[in-house]
């Protein structure tokens, strides 16, 4: 799949299409030119909201796709919409905060990890770059009902 590459205004829609499964790179940068430099050298696709930035990399040629919508979910919607993704919960996927790809965990690898309302849970996933636990649980339920919500607006996008 095309490389990914959001700016910094649209750090949380990229957390969410790592949930996805998506391999989105946040830019370090928030200078216009020194944005353009990076994902040209990465030859990714640009994900931004702001018109004047989308403007000028397409004068300049590089791919770029501007965000459309107010709520995380509409952008999410639009996005996984342009990008063909589909908006499922992939647990075993990726890291939404660094993009590594988790595995499964046992449970007495995790039991020191992890607060004492999530002790009851049966899967765990690690994330070996920044040591962090997750877990089916509540957190779980939310992104589903958010992807939930995000995947009726893209089916309107669709239509
Ligand atoms: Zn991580």
């Amino acid at each position: 799949m095309q490389k990914l590459v959001a700016d910094i205004m649209l750090a949380k829609l990229a957390r969410w299409l790592r949930i996805v499964g998506v391999e989105v790179e946040n830019t370090p940068y928030s200078n216009d030119d020194r944005i353009i430099n990076y994902v040209r050298r990465r030859h990714a696709l640009l994900l931004t909201q702001d018109r004047a930035l989308s403007l000028r990399s397409k004068r300049r040629k590089f791919k770029v796709l501007l965000v459309q919508g107010s709520t995380l979910d509409e952008q999410l919607a639009f996005t996984a919409h342009k990008l063909g993704v589909r908006l499922d919960v992939i647990p075993e996927a990726v890291c939404p905060i660094c993009n590594s790809k988790l595995s499964k965990a046992n449970r007495s690898f995790v039991i020191d990890k992890i607060p004492e309302s999530a002790k009851q849970r049966r899967k765990f996933y690690f994330c070996a770059n920044c040591k962090k636990v997750y877990w089916k649980g509540t957190h779980f339920a939310q992104i589903k009902n958010r992807l939930a919500k995000a995947r009726q607006l893209q089916k309107k996008l669709g239509q």
